[in-house]
């Protein structure tokens, strides 16, 4: 499949008012995109609640993907519960689904996710991770997956915002770290409501398909551009990256 990335460039150029494109920072969302870990946070989320009485499908999780635990489980109560999570009950529910995640074993690295870093890294191409993950688990693992790839500080999580996606303050966040406008960076997501939160945030959204999520949705929540998987995207970021270079 060919992505067309001078149409989607010149779309969001005309959309922003922009001359050209000059991305310097990428805002890079961790699960599904770094790591093939939304099944697993899936398998985990429906075990904690049918434990709580409440069935849920796998393929819920793929939407709610990338807003904060407190707001996953919120929505789930007023749904099937009819009434807001407690505080008490956000944080004892998200520790067992969090254990429930852990136990399921290491994490598994995005195919394509090093090859994105590497080409970035070399490209110059300041990398600030965005997550609506407060899991230490996943993100102390990062250096050991992904030497070098993230400073330490350039990291917005769960516990940086008020508001989590589809919000746009965590990519507010992330560009105000990364020391540019939102026209000069790029995010990139594999989930609708992360999507809609790059887009909101005025940066140029790159979605990829890396779960049961269709494209369909991605572009109707704002991606600009949409690959196939994270190692068609890595391929392809000096294409990307280099067009108003050039
Ligand atoms: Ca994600």
């Amino acid at each position: 499949m060919e992505i067309d990335i001078d149409s989607a460039i010149a779309a969001y150029c005309a959309r922003q008012g922009l001359q050209g494109w000059l991305p310097r920072a990428a805002l890079i969302d961790m699960d599904g995109v770094l790591y093939d870990s939304m099944p697993r946070h899936a398998a985990a989320w429906q075990r904690m609640m049918r434990e709580q009485g409440v069935e849920t499908t796998l393929e819920e999780f793929f939407l709610y993907e990338g807003m904060t635990g407190a707001a996953t489980i919120d929505l789930l109560f007023r749904r099937h519960l009819g009434r807001s999570a407690s505080p008490e009950e956000v944080d004892r529910l998200y520790a067992i689904k969090s254990e429930y995640f852990r136990s399921q074993g290491e994490r598994i690295p995005m195919p394509g996710a090093a090859l994105m870093l590497k080409e970035l890294q070399e490209m110059d191409i300041t990398r600030v991770l965005v997550t609506g993950s407060a899991q230490a688990s996943l993100l102390t693992s990062l250096q050991k997956d992904y030497p070098g790839a993230f400073s330490a500080e350039r990291r917005v999580t769960a516990l940086d915002v008020t508001h989590g996606k589809p919000h746009p303050e965590p990519y507010l966040k992330g560009l105000e770290i990364a020391g540019v406008p939102a026209r000069d960076a790029m995010v990139i997501e594999n989930a609708p409501l992360g999507v809609q939160a790059g887009h909101a945030a005025g940066c140029f959204t790159v979605a990829l398909t890396t779960g049961p999520v269709p494209e369909k949705a991605l572009r109707e929540a704002g991606a600009d551009i949409v690959f196939p998987s994270m190692q068609a995207f890595a391929e392809n970021v000096r294409r990307l990256v280099r067009y108003s270079a050039d």
